[in-house]
């Protein structure tokens, strides 16, 4: 067996996913493992369409799925639509180009497999039988005895037929770079489809003849084709060909232990992009997900992904999809950005904040919010703070407005306003004199009301509530820095002669 430490040059290996629905996040991390052990081994990463059931498998889908291996940053070196030597790489174009007919004719040939006339329905019939008996499925090889000439003639009258792989006893091992040794006795196979009754090939003989022609060395997927594995083992074998290493990482699974879907909320790739996960986030986190580098750090760049990353260190445990750990990486991985990164980034998610600012001052603002995200898609809520605010009469915290030292927290703060009343639109190249303007105004402020007993906390709260109608958001000396003046000074004054109505009333009342 070819180990990873005494590899063959070059590497190849491949991502073969079927066009027959969106890029799901436990095939994105199929990708990303066979990404990351191609470049980390220096070898060739292809990608494959396997579209031979013509039902379900649909063009959008595979333009999806490519855009989304794009965005993930899952770059290819040979595909469908970079081409490559050892193409096609779309399974229904080998097919018609007759690339499995040879293969099967040559098993055919060597009594490796047969002509099977057997019917759907005793297909169906033969398979409840062993259902109640408690046994796997398995075909009875009631067509294998028949005489190749015999077969020739019903198949020239028009019968149809599929072929099927004459699984001869003994036992498979397959021995997996992830979960050693798996010994399966050939008893438990059955002869398996190898081209269907309609000309086109299996999946299990399908993958085989690509992964020869496409001289493909280490095969990477997840452990429901530990089984499958068996059944290409037996294929390689028939046809004399030295099998790739094989690789079975574990699938990902909910938090409740079931496999991860629908009912646990987000599950393709498509579904994070727009709900403001960053593609370094989601690879960082899903290769995570059952691997960890020497150091046991766990933010990682796709650069030192692939310097660390060793097959062999994937664990073979399930993997637990935990949100709260994608957002924790996310939160991360969108500080680290540069501003530019950021500003195209979050741009997809101002929402109404683009259309009710400057451009100075959204980029403040931007600057301002980078530090509090979780997902990009937080920004609108945020951004509101800044350019739309709520109305106190239908903010619940103005309610905090309404006391003596929060009127005079206002009127202490609309004083020293005043003092900041240079520009009366922000000017995005003076930000950090802005910023920085905006925190000694504060500092400022705060000592005042220190003097006047009136806490830090509280000054912040009525500062904070008065500007957004909020009690949570962007740090304040963004707030002020992005805010234009005049804007500022206004919502202070509205604030003030909001309390002071309501303070009014409740004297008159009391
Ligand atoms: N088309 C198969 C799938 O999507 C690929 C399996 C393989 O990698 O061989 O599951």
């Amino acid at each position: 067996m070819i180990s990873e430490h005494s590899l063959p040059t070059p590497v190849r290996v491949r991502f073969a996913p079927s066009p027959t629905g969106t890029l799901h996040v436990g095939s994105a991390r199929t990708a990303l493992y066979n990404y990351l052990f191609a470049r980390h081994q220096r070898g060739i990463f292809v990608l494959r369409i396997e579209d031979t059931d013509a039902a379900r498998s649909r063009q959008e889908f595979e333009r999806s799925i490519l855009d989304d291996l794009a965005w993930l940053g899952l770059e290819w070196d040979e595909g469908p639509d970079k081409g490559g030597d050892l193409g096609s790489y779309r399974q229904s174009e080998r097919s018609g180009a007759g690339l499995y007919s040879g293969y099967a004719r040559r098993l055919m040939d060597e009594n490796k497999a047969y002509h099977c006339f057997c019917s759907q329905e005793r297909l169906e019939e033969l398979k409840q039988e062993c259902l109640s008996r408690n046994e796997m499925p398995q075909y009875d090889r009631r067509c294998g005895d028949i005489p190749r000439q015999e077969a020739e003639a019903r198949l020239a009258a028009g019968e149809p037929a599929a072929i099927r792989f004459r699984v001869a006893d003994g036992e498979v091992v397959v021995d997996d770079l992830i979960h050693g040794r798996t010994v399966f006795p050939a008893g438990v196979i059955g002869d398996f489809i190898i081209v269907r009754s309609d000309g086109g090939p299996s999946y299990n003989f399908a993958v085989v003849v690509d992964d020869i022609d496409m001289e493909i060395t280490h095969v990477i997927r997840g452990e429901d084709h530990l089984t499958n594995s068996a059944r290409q083992l037996l294929v390689y074998r028939a046809l004399a060909q030295e099998p790739p290493s094989f690789a079975h990482h574990s699938l990902i699974m909910g938090p409740d232990g079931g496999k991860l879907s629908k009912r646990h909320g987000a599950t393709s790739v498509g579904e994070f992009r727009r709900l403001g996960y960053l593609p370094a986030a989601i690879i960082n986190y899903l290769a995570l997900l059952s691997w960890a580098p020497p150091s046991g750090r766990e933010q990682m760049s796709k650069a030192e992904m692939i310097k660390d990353f060793e097959i062999h260190r994937v664990a073979r445990s399930p993997a637990i999809f935990d949100l709260q750990k994608l957002n924790w990486l996310n939160g991360l991985h969108i500080r680290d950005l540069d501003g530019e990164a950021f500003h195209k980034a979050i741009t997809p998610f101002m929402g109404r904040a683009a259309g009710l600012a400057s451009e100075g001052q959204l980029a403040v603002a931007e600057k301002a919010v980078q530090t509090s995200l979780v997902t990009l898609a937080d920004a609108a809520g945020q951004l509101a703070a800044f350019f739309d605010q709520k109305p106190l009469a239908e903010a619940e915290e103005a309610a905090e407005l309404i006391n003596a030292a929060s009127m005079r927290v206002l009127e202490l703060a609309l004083a020293r306003a005043a003092a900041l009343n240079g520009a009366a639109e922000f000017n995005a190249a003076g930000a950090g004199e802005e910023i920085e303007a905006a925190r000694l105004m504060l500092s400022g402020l705060k000592q005042e009301c220190r003097q006047e007993e009136i806490a830090p906390k509280q000054m912040y709260r009525t500062f904070r509530i008065a500007l957004t109608g909020r009690a949570s958001g962007p740090e304040l000396p963004f707030l002020l820095a992005g805010l234009a003046r005049e804007t500022v000074r206004q919502r202070l004054e509205a604030a003030r002669d909001f309390a002071a109505a309501r303070l009014g009333s409740k004297g008159q009342a009391g």
